[in-house]
């Protein structure tokens, strides 16, 4: 397969400049087979799925039906249910599993290196059944503190816990938390929104509960994501959207619901999206995840270093399972300047909180700059970025 070539936007030039994208823990961009699988979706197959005889619909049938079977291959599960997202998915689970299954007094974990999106649904929930959360602090070395992780078990029912963080690239130990919260009958929904990505992974053998990820971080559209869940969980857990789809039978006494995963997709669903994000399945099962992840983990270790000789402080500790992601402050330069000028040199990288704000109050700092890696990102391109850098603060620092 051709790599970088597969990505019709990398020949973008940004004020000028050869666009260098390093925004990749946001969104990755897109294959050209996912944008033509979209496209041919919609001029020559649309219809809606599930409900009719006719060939278009067996069509779209077909297509969003692939993505769960896709889902289901690639990461060993035996449950995917159909998201708009990693938010969705985790949404999901405070509202389909929490609600049925946590009452008054039970404590959750998280981190405080969740991702607003894993803690904000339980914070909600916690208002309306008033349960207990409990979080686990990030050391001075970016990483849990796994005894204090050990000594909250108590009376918990589910930890929440991001494998890969966004903002710091750090992997937390999955077997080792695993292995605490069923020590204690917790269950565990694990945000991989970062590792799924990146890792090749399997579910069953990794035995979280639930885990949430999004195709647009993996060359997938953006609007659709997964929760895959496991056999015991998934029949604990009650519709909390109800519609069309999900039924089995209606009547003005009552309904019955679907017993599949469609029991918890009411409506018509993403069916172009599926359709891409099958394509974006199949485009990286062809790519040597394992080789091509510390390809760009070695990059970012380069980056990481040399930043440190700019006078950076670099947020991360870049270990074999960490992101290729470089979190980074100059001492006195501000991060949106700097980012301002960066773009202007066709360089995209994030500056702000990365919907993570208790972890950078942990961090005392509200923001960071990041350049975040991606599979069609290369060398050449992280030594240009340093280049750009140097002159950058030659010139304004
Ligand atoms: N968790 C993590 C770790 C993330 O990085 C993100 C996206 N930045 C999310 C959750 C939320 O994903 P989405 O916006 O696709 O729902």
């Amino acid at each position: 397969m051709r790599l970088r070539e597969d990505f019709p936007i990398l020949q973008r030039k940004i004020n000028g400049h050869q666009l260098v994208y390093f925004d990749n823990a946001a969104t990755t961009q897109k294959p050209s087979s996912v944008i033509e699988a979209m496209n041919d979706y919609y001029q020559n197959s649309n219809a809606n799925v599930h409900r009719a005889v006719h060939t278009l619909a067996g069509e779209a049938t077909e297509g969003y039906e692939s993505c769960r079977s896709a889902l289901k291959n690639r990461y060993n599960a035996n449950k995917a249910i159909i998201t708009s997202g990693t938010t969705e998915a985790i949404n999901l689970v405070a509202h389909a599993w929490g609600r049925a299954n946590l009452s008054k007094g039970d404590a959750i974990i998280l981190t405080e290196m969740e991702h607003h999106s894993d803690i904000v649904p339980w914070q909600m929930l916690a208002q309306e059944i008033d349960i207990e959360l409990r979080y686990i602090p990030v050391q001075k070395d970016f990483t849990l503190d796994m005894d204090l992780f050990e000594a909250a078990m108590e009376g918990a029912k589910l930890v929440c816990v991001v494998h890969i963080s966004n903002v710091l690239g750090v992997c937390n130990p999955i077997e080792k938390i695993v292995g605490i919260a069923k020590k204690n009958n917790a269950k565990v929904l694990l945000d991989a929104a970062q590792s799924a990505p990146h890792q090749e992974m399997d579910f069953q053998n990794l035995g979280v509960d639930f885990m949430a990820f999004s195709a647009h971080k993996m060359c997938g559209p953006t609007g659709i994501g997964a929760l895959l869940v496991n056999d015991e969980s998934f029949d604990e857990m009650q519709p909390f959207m109800g519609g069309g789809d999900m039924i089995e039978t209606v009547s003005i006494h009552g309904s019955t619901y679907q017993t599949n995963e469609q029991k918890f997709e009411a409506g018509t669903p993403r069916i172009a999206e599926a359709i891409g994000w099958s394509e974006a399945l199949r485009w990286l099962n062809e790519i040597d995840v394992k080789s091509e992840h510390e390809r760009i983990l070695n990059s970012a270790r380069w980056m990481a270093d040399k930043l440190r000789k700019l006078g950076m402080t670099v947020y991360g500790r870049h270990e074999n399972d960490d992101a290729a992601v470089v979190s980074f402050l100059h001492p006195t330069m501000n991060s949106e300047d700097l980012a301002h000028l960066l773009d202007a040199r066709g360089f995209a990288v994030r500056t702000g909180h990365h919907c993570a704000q208790p972890l950078l109050d942990r961090l005392e700092i509200t923001g960071t700059v990041r350049a975040s890696l991606y599979f069609y990102n290369n060398q050449d391109e992280v030594e240009a970025f340093v280049k750009c850098l140097t002159e950058i603060l030659e010139r304004f620092a």
